[in-house]
C-alpha cells in the first residue's frame, strides 16, 4: 500500500494571507483531502524580528474564511529550534558537517576581494578539512559538507527535472555561531518530523530545494515529492502587486466574494481539469492533481472570479448564504442585520441569488426586504411615481385586496388589471418597484409581493396612494 499523503502549508507570519499563499494552501488542501491524506499547518516564525502574532492570527482567519481546515495542532517552527540544532549536531558528529570558525568580517572581506577580482563570491570555508586538534577555542557555525562536484537534480512535478551543478552551492550554514538554526535546516527537519510527503509551494523556493535535498541526503531521509508552482501575475502579466488591486485573501471577503467562489477561482488559477471552470469542492478534491498545474504564471482575472462567484451564489443553500452574508457584513465593518432583517433576507433569497456576483450586489436587490416603512426612495424611484402612476396604483389596491397570494395568481391579477387599463404590465412595473422597494433595481414585482405578504404590500401601496 502506498504511503498516506501528508501536505502542509508553511507561511511566514509577516503579514496578511496573500492571495498567492491562499492558493498554495488550497492546492495542498485539495491534494491531501482528495486522497484521504492530512493537511498540516506550520507557522514559519523563526525570523523573530519580522514575525508577529497579529500576522499569524490573520493567516488563520484567512484560512478559516476559505474553509481550509488543517489537521492537528498549528506547528510553530520557532518552538522546534532545539530539535533543529540537534540535527545539526548529529551531522557534525557523523562528519557530514563541520565547525567553521570564519567570522562574518572574514567572510565579508573574502566576498569583497572576490568581487573586485571578478571571481566567484561563493565562500569556501578553510575549516572544512581542518582537524579538530587545530580548532581554536572560539565561537563557530556548523556548516554542511556539501558535495563539491557532481550534480543535484530536483525532480519536480511541475517544473520537470531541474539540475544544478553542486559546485554552484556552498557549504551552507546549518547552525549559526549563536546556536540558532537557519531557516533552511528548520524547514527540512520539520517537514521530515511532520511526515510531509508532498511539498507544494511557490517556485520562488525551487532553488532552496537543491540545498534542502543536501540535508535530506546527509540525514538519510526520504526527499518529499516537490511541486513548485508558478507565481500569480496581474492581468497585465506582471508580478501581482498592490497596483493590481487587493492582495489579501480577506480583502476579498470584505469585498463580498463568497468563499466557495473564491476557492473555485483560486483552484483554476494555475491548475486546470480539461475545460471545467465551474465546479464544487467535491469535484475539485476528486480532480486535483499535480499534473494539471501549469508551468507558466497564471493571471489574476477579476471578471472570471466574479463570474464563478455568481454561479456559486446561485446554487448555494439559502440559510448558508444568509450566514455567509452576515459574516461578510461583519468583515466589511457594516452594521449587523436585525433578526427581522435576517429572516426576511433568508425568505427572499430565492429571488435574490440568481444574478448577484457579489454580496453587495445581492444586498442591493435585497433592499426591499431589509428596509421598513416608511420607505426611503432613491431619485429614480421617486421619478417613477408621477401623478398618472399614482392614480393607477390607487385603483390597483382593491384588486390586490381580493387576490389570492400566490405568484401565478398575482401575475394573472396584475396582467388583467393592466389590460383593463389598456396598458401593459411593464408600464406598471416601474411604479410598483418604487412603491415596494423604493429602488429601481429589484427582484421581480411578484417575487417581492410574495416575500412581503399581502398586508405589507398593501401598506406600502397605501403609503404612496394615501
Ligand atoms: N515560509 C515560506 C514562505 O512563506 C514557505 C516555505 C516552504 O513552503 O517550504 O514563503
Amino acid at each position: 500500500m502506498s504511503q498516506p499523503v501528508v501536505t502542509r502549508f508553511a507561511p511566514s507570519p509577516t503579514g496578511f494571507l496573500h492571495i498567492g499563499g491562499a492558493r498554495t494552501a488550497l492546492f495542498n488542501w485539495l491534494y491531501a483531502r482528495g486522497r484521504g491524506g492530512k493537511f498540516l499547518l506550520r507557522i514559519e516564525d523563526t525570523d523573530r524580528a519580522r514575525s508577529t502574532p497579529e500576522a499569524t492570527a490573520a493567516i488563520l482567519q484567512g484560512m478559516a474564511w476559505l474553509g481550509l481546515d488543517h489537521d492537528g495542532e498549528v506547528v510553530s517552527q520557532f518552538e522546534g529550534a532545539a530539535r533543529h540544532a540537534e540535527v545539526a549536531h548529529q551531522l557534525l558528529a557523523e562528519g557530514k558537517a563541520y565547525k567553521c570558525f570564519s567570522t562574518q568580517d572574514e567572510i565579508a572581506a573574502f566576498r569583497e576581494a572576490a568581487k573586485a577580482e571578478g571571481k566567484s563570491t561563493l565562500f569556501h570555508s578553510p575549516w572544512r578539512d581542518t582537524p579538530e586538534s587545530e580548532h581554536p577555542d572560539a565561537p563557530f557555525a556548523i556548516r554542511i559538507k556539501a558535495p563539491k562536484d557532481g550534480e543535484t537534480t530536483i525532480r519536480d512535478e511541475v517544473q520537470g527535472d531541474v539540475t544544478i551543478k553542486n559546485a554552484q552551492l556552498d557549504d551552507m550554514i546549518l547552525l549559526r555561531s549563536d546556536g540558532t538554526p537557519v531557516y533552511m535546516l528548520a524547514v527540512v527537519v520539520d517537514d521530515h518530523d511532520m511526515g510531509v510527503t508532498h511539498v507544494i509551494r511557490g517556485d520562488d523556493h525551487l532553488m532552496n530545494a537543491a540545498r534542502q535535498m543536501m540535508i535530506y541526503e546527509a540525514m538519510g531521509w526520504d526527499v518529499p515529492v516537490y511541486a513548485h508552482i508558478p507565481l500569480i501575475h496581474g492581468s497585465d502579466g506582471k508580478k501581482l502587486s498592490k497596483r493590481h488591486g487587493a492582495l489579501g485573501a480577506q480583502e476579498y471577503q470584505a469585498m463580498g466574494y463568497p468563499a466557495a467562489g473564491m476557492r473555485n477561482y483560486l483552484a483554476r488559477l494555475g491548475w486546470s481539469h480539461g475545460d471545467d471552470e465551474f465546479f464544487s469542492d467535491t469535484q475539485a478534491k476528486e480532480w486535483f492533481d499535480l499534473s494539471g498545474i501549469g508551468k507558466s504564471p497564471a493571471r489574476f482575472d477579476t471578471k472570471k472570479l466574479e463570474n464563478l462567484c455568481g454561479q456559486h451564489i446561485a446554487i448555494a443553500e439559502d440559510a448558508a448564504l444568509r450566514q455567509e452574508i452576515e459574516a461578510y457584513l461583519e468583515a466589511a465593518g457594516q452594521p449587523a442585520l436585525s433578526d427581522v432583517q435576517s429572516q426576511g433576507l433568508e425568505r427572499a433569497m430565492f429571488c435574490l441569488k440568481d444574478r448577484a456576483k457579489t454580496f453587495p450586489e445581492l444586498l442591493e436587490k435585497a433592499h426591499f426586504v431589509l428596509t421598513s416603512r416608511p420607505l426611503d426612495r432613491d431619485a429614480k424611484a421617486e421619478k417613477a411615481l408621477d401623478s398618472v402612476s399614482l392614480g393607477i396604483l390607487g385603483e390597483l389596491t382593491p384588486h390586490l385586496q381580493n387576490a389570492s397570494w400566490s405568484r401565478d395568481e398575482l401575475e394573472a391579477a396584475l396582467n388583467e388589471f393592466a389590460a383593463a387599463k389598456d396598458t401593459k404590465f411593464g408600464k406598471l412595473a416601474g411604479p410598483l418597484r418604487a412603491v415596494l422597494a423604493g429602488r429601481a433595481v429589484t427582484p421581480s414585482v411578484f417575487d417581492m409581493m410574495i416575500c412581503l405578504g399581502r398586508e405589507e404590500t398593501l401598506a406600502r401601496l397605501k403609503d404612496v396612494t394615501g
